[in-house]
């Protein structure tokens, strides 16, 4: 690991000054520490940023959800609100990682993991994101892991996040600080795709802190939601495809709204409001379920070792859409994905 200068902020002011002066924000220390004991980043200056509060799950002011940056992912998980207001998400961050990680893990930090491509962290290959300009030997190579949707020929990496999924199905909004002002971010627009800059994983500008996240009001969706996340093993393991899946059903079984968002097929969270129209009024089942999928598919490619993936994400967006249909497992948050 190279030296690097670490200070611990005792105030927002404290960071700002610090990350305008270069410094990385540290949180729960989970990834960013990783990647620089494998040599992938090498900040020359950390602040911590743990003294500053920001770890509160509450209400909004709009009557939605608040989630400070620094809230731990398995206190948002296991809140009450959010078990019984916001169960995609709860059960969302329960499959991934596992609980020592959730309990380090923070949800600021849990939006700006970096992708989990093997030759990212592989310093002695090439990598666009990583040297940019250097190469991709993902298209040809191991690509198990890869996008089927929204890839460049730059770059062909995924968002490894499980949370982020839900947050994308959910309309969240990011809020950062930077110095001398604030600014709100869309959910939608703040992870981005690879095009030719796949060094560049998000909208967020170097200095800006990201304080807390929002979600509007969300309890039609709480009776009828599901995450299903497909990988090779039951822990530890990042999904291949998962699918964050909610409905708004009305006697019937008709959809009055759904919502459908994929992790694992592409350099951001993926949702496509057209297919999520088009089951509007439709009775739930399969037939609706699945012409909504191929709309979600439409432009799919796969790279060889990740090809499976397209019947794959095509039936787990079915699966998912028919649990949320059946009803939310368990609103109590102990959803069946959750990982020991
Ligand atoms: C073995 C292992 C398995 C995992 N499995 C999964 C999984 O299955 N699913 C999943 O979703 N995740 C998984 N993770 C990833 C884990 O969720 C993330 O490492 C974690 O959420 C990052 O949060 P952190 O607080 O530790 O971030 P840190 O490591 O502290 O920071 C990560 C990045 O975010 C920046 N940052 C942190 N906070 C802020 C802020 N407030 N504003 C601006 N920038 C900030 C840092 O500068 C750094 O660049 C796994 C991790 C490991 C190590
Ligand atoms: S897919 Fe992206 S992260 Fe992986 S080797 Fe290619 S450029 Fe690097």
């Amino acid at each position: 690991m190279n030296p690097f200068a670490f200070t611990q902020a005792r105030d927002l002011d404290g960071v700002l000054a610090a990350m305008a002066a270069g410094a990385l924000p540290v949180a729960g220390g989970t990834n960013l520490i990783d990647l620089m004991k494998e040599g992938v980043m090498a900040p020359s200056r950390l602040v911590d940023i743990n003294a500053l509060g920001l770890d509160k799950v509450e209400t909004s002011a709009e009557g939605g959800l608040r989630l400070g940056a620094l809230a731990r992912n398995a206190d948002t998980a296991y809140h009450p609100l959010v078990r019984t207001r916001y169960p995609l998400l709860s059960a969302a961050i329960l499959a991934g990682a596992s609980p020592q990680l959730r309990n380090m893990a923070t949800d600021g930090g849990n939006l700006m993991q970096r992708t989990r491509c093997v030759y990212f962290y592989d310093v002695g290959t090439p990598c666009n994101k990583r040297v940019p300009g250097s190469g991709c030997p993902a298209r040809d190579g191991l690509n198990r892991q890869h996008a089927i949707l929204g890839a460049s020929e730059h770059c062909i990496a995924t968002h490894p996040s499980d949370m982020c999924v839900a947050l994308r199905a959910l309309d969240a909004t990011v809020h950062v600080r930077l110095a001398g002002g604030t600014r709100s971010i869309p959910f939608a627009d703040f992870h981005r795709l690879p095009g030719d800059r796949p060094d560049i994983d998000n909208t967020l500008e170097a200095g800006e802190l990201i304080t807390h996240l929002t979600l509007p009001e969300a309890d039609r969706f709480a009776d009828h939601s599901a995450y299903l996340k497909v990988r090779d093993r039951l822990s530890y393991a990042f999904a291949l495809v998962s699918v964050a899946a909610a409905l708004d059903l009305a006697p019937g079984r008709r959809i009055r709204a759904a919502r459908i968002a994929l992790g694992g097929v592409a350099h951001k969270p993926w949702r496509v409001e057209e297919a999520e129209h088009a089951l509007a009024d439709k009775v739930a089942g399969d037939e609706a379920f699945g012409a909504a999928a191929d709309i979600i598919l439409r432009g799919a490619r796969g790279y060889g070792g990740n090809d499976f993936k397209i019947p794959l994400a095509r039936n787990a967006i079915v699966q998912a859409l028919g649990r949320a249909a059946r009803g939310t497992a368990d609103r109590g948050g102990m959803e069946s994905g959750e990982q020991e």
